[in-house]
C-alpha cells in the first residue's frame, strides 16, 4: 500500500511525496489506518522504525482547520531529552506547515520567556519535555485543558529518567476522550502502569 491511499488530508499527502516518501514502514502500516479514525495506538518500536510519522501524521491530521486560543495548546508530544524533542519537533515542522498549523518545542535550557512567548500567541502543538511542561504549566503559561491529542513518546526512557511524577501530573490534566499514543521499546511496569492509566482500547503494534 502507499500513503496515497491512507484517508488523510491532502497536504500531508504532498509533503510526503515531497520529502520522497511513498510507502508507509510496518509500524506506519499497522497504527495510521486506526490512528487516523481516531483510536489510541500502543507501538512497541524504536527509533528508525519510522513512528514519528507514525503519531505525527495522525495527530497533525485531527487538528486540521482547527487554531489554539493563547496558552492552550490542542496536541502535546511528550519526549525524554531536549535532543529527541527537537528531533519530533524538526521531522514534523513541514507537515504541519503544511496544515499551517503552529508547532513549538518547549524544553530544558533554553529561555523559558520565549517558550512563554510562542505558548501566549497560540500553538496547536507542542513538543515538550515534561520538566520545563510542568514548569510552564504552573507559571499559567499553558493550559491543558483543551489538548485533543497527546503523545508519549519513547516512554520507557522518559520514566527511565525519573520523569513519571511529571507525566502523570501532566496527564492528570488533559482532558479524557481525545486521542492518545504511547511509543516505547519495552513495556516495563512504569510504562505498564501509564498504559492502563492513560489507553483506552489501544491498537497495538509489536515489532
Ligand atoms: P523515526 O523512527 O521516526 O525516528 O524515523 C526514522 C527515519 O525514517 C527518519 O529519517 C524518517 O524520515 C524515515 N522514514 C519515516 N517513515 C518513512 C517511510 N515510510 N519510508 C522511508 N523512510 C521513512
Amino acid at each position: 500500500s502507499t500513503f496515497q491511499e491512507l484517508d488523510m488530508p491532502a497536504p500531508l499527502k504532498s509533503t510526503l511525496a515531497r520529502q520522497g516518501l511513498t510507502t508507509p514502514s510496518a509500524i506506519q502500516a499497522a497504527t495510521l489506518p486506526n490512528s487516523l479514525v481516531g483510536r489510541d495506538v500502543l507501538g512497541r518500536s524504536q527509533t528508525g522504525s519510522g513512528k514519528t510519522l507514525a503519531f505525527g501524521l495522525a495527530l497533525l491530521a485531527r487538528l486540521e482547520g482547527r487554531t489554539a486560543q493563547p496558552h492552550r495548546p490542542l496536541a502535546l508530544v511528550l519526549a525524554p531529552t531536549r535532543e529527541l524533542a527537537q528531533q519530533v519537533a524538526d521531522s514534523l515542522a513541514p507537515y504541519a506547515r503544511s496544515l499551517k498549523l503552529n508547532l513549538t518545542t518547549v524544553v530544558g535550557g533554553m529561555p523559558i520567556s520565549r517558550q512563554a512567548r510562542a505558548l501566549r500567541q497560540g500553538v496547536e502543538l507542542v513538543v515538550a519535555t515534561p520538566g520545563r511542561l510542568r514548569d510552564l504549566v504552573e507559571r499559567g503559561d499553558c493550559a491543558l485543558d483543551q489538548v485533543d491529542v497527546a503523545v508519549l513518546d519513547e516512554a520507557d526512557q522518559m520514566t527511565d529518567m525519573g520523569f513519571m511524577p511529571q507525566v502523570t501530573a501532566i496527564l492528570q490534566q488533559v482532558p479524557s476522550g481525545g486521542q492518545r499514543m504511547l511509543f516505547s521499546a519495552t513495556l516495563d511496569r512504569n510504562v505498564d502502569t501509564l498504559v492502563r492509566r492513560f489507553l483506552n482500547d489501544p491498537v497495538v503494534h509489536s515489532v
